[in-house]
């Protein structure tokens, strides 16, 4: 389908309002949006009069197939948590476990608005498989983490496979990132050599930083500085870099992160269960920083809902500041959209609906009684709109999912798969 019309709804400016109009898209990019030029005929056209169109939501870090272990150790400490139920878990992982999981991962997004998401995780061709299937756009990672010699370099080996065989693929619906996991799980040496690599390929990185206290405390301890300092002054950060988290962070990291141009990654559901704490978004977007949002895995959330990252950081802001003012609507919308596609880097051509860009969006039905009256619709969005009501999921401006129906994915398969995968993983 070349040309298709979205006809006379509503949809989120970039500038944050709702207004009215058509949308048109042609060859996947959207070719205008506010009235049809006279002549322009669509080959298909989806009727928005009770519809409110917004960029699709960039969930900017996941982990998408541990959807395979949702809800199966809840309520753990981090380290624990990741300890004595995840890391054992997931040394029984095959490819093909990872195959459906990210499958299931996909269903579930597109299902509630999102058509872009930053991945960190393992047999990361399998992710890139299911993307290419699905039409999905993902940022891809290998997560690396300090092992004994053989080990380590076959992670690293299978990063660079990675960049080498997929960045730009899928008409650059995919591109990879080096993952270097955290911190405190690639140490400064492996960091160097994660650094190294980033200048070779030339590859920007995705890593998890100041996700707790006692990640700070102990990088304060080890090497007496914080986790921010250690990462930029082994040069983290000059080529582009995404970090998850930033939790405990001073005013001193901050300047680091705004200096360096480090896109920050706000998960503030994988925060609260975790109980990690509350990081200071209001203080980095103050400062200058790019702040994008993210779901973080299945298993610290325990969904990939982006409205629910997008209200939670809202209102977890507030609450933490004592201040109802900070992190408004359309800021916080804004977050999960241009700031998500900020933090892969494709601003330019991704998270605003405005002709040229990639025609990624999510068209919210506004039947339901929860978008009555209708004073203010950017609003509802972000405080009172629910992940079912979306109808449509386009990514490239191809249809994935419409009223119910994947488009590109067999659901029913997927769930048997996954479902069954994820029962024999924790046996
Ligand atoms: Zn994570």
């Amino acid at each position: 389908m070349n040309k298709l019309l979205l006809e006379s709804g509503k949809y989120l400016n970039p500038s944050g309002e709702a207004v009215s109009g058509d949308i048109g898209i042609e060859n996947g990019k959207i070719l205008f949006c506010g009235v049809k030029p006279a002549g322009w005929q669509a080959d298909e056209v989806i009727d928005c009069h009770n519809s409110f169109t917004t960029p699709g939501f960039v969930n900017a870090h996941t982990h998408a197939a541990m959807t395979l272990f949702r809800s199966y150790a809840d309520d753990m400490a981090l380290l624990d948590w990741l300890q004595q139920k995840v890391w054992p878990a997931e040394a029984k992982l095959v490819a093909e476990d990872v195959y459906w999981g990210t499958q299931l991962a996909i269903a579930e997004m597109l299902a509630s608005g999102t058509t872009a998401f930053a991945d960190m995780y393992f047999f990361m061709d399998q992710v890139a498989k299911a993307c290419m299937e699905t039409g999905m756009r993902a940022s891809l990672s290998r997560g690396l983490i300090e092992a004994d010699g053989p080990q380590q370099d076959q992670r690293f080996e299978e990063n660079e496979q990675l960049f080498v065989d997929y960045h730009g693929a899928a008409d650059g619906r995919i591109t990879v990132m080096l993952g270097p996991h955290a911190p405190y799980t690639c140490p400064p040496e492996c960091m160097k050599k994660v650094v190294a690599m980033a200048e070779r390929l030339g590859a920007e990185i995705h890593v998890h930083l100041a996700e707790t206290q006692w990640e700070v405390d102990q990088s304060m301890k080890k090497y007496g500085k914080s986790p921010v300092a250690v990462l930029n002054e082994l040069g983290v950060f000059e080529r582009g870099a995404m970090a998850a988290h930033c939790v405990w962070v001073s005013p001193e990291d901050i300047e680091i992160l705004a200096a360096k141009k480090v896109r920050v990654v706000h998960n503030p559901a994988s925060n609260m269960k975790l109980a990690s704490g509350a990081a200071p978004v209001a203080a980095m977007l103050a400062a200058g920083v790019t702040v994008a949002l993210g779901t973080d895995g299945a298993t610290s959330n325990n969904n990939l809902d982006m409205l629910e990252e997008v209200r939670l950081a809202s209102f977890l802001q507030k609450l933490n500041r004592m201040d109802p003012t900070v992190l408004p609507t359309r800021q916080v919308l804004a977050l999960a959209t241009q700031g998500g596609a900020a933090a892969l880097g494709q601003a330019d051509s991704l998270g605003k609906i405005a002709p040229g860009y990639k025609a990624d969006l999510a068209i919210f039905n506004t039947t339901a009684p929860h978008w009555w009256p209708q004073h203010d619709l950017a609003s509802m969005l972000a405080y009172a709109a629910n992940a079912a009501d979306v109808s449509h999921t386009l990514v490239d401006g191809r249809v994935l999912y419409r009223n119910g129906e994947f488009t590109t994915l067999d659901i029913e398969k997927v769930k048997a798969e996954a479902g069954a995968r994820g029962l024999r993983l924790v046996k």
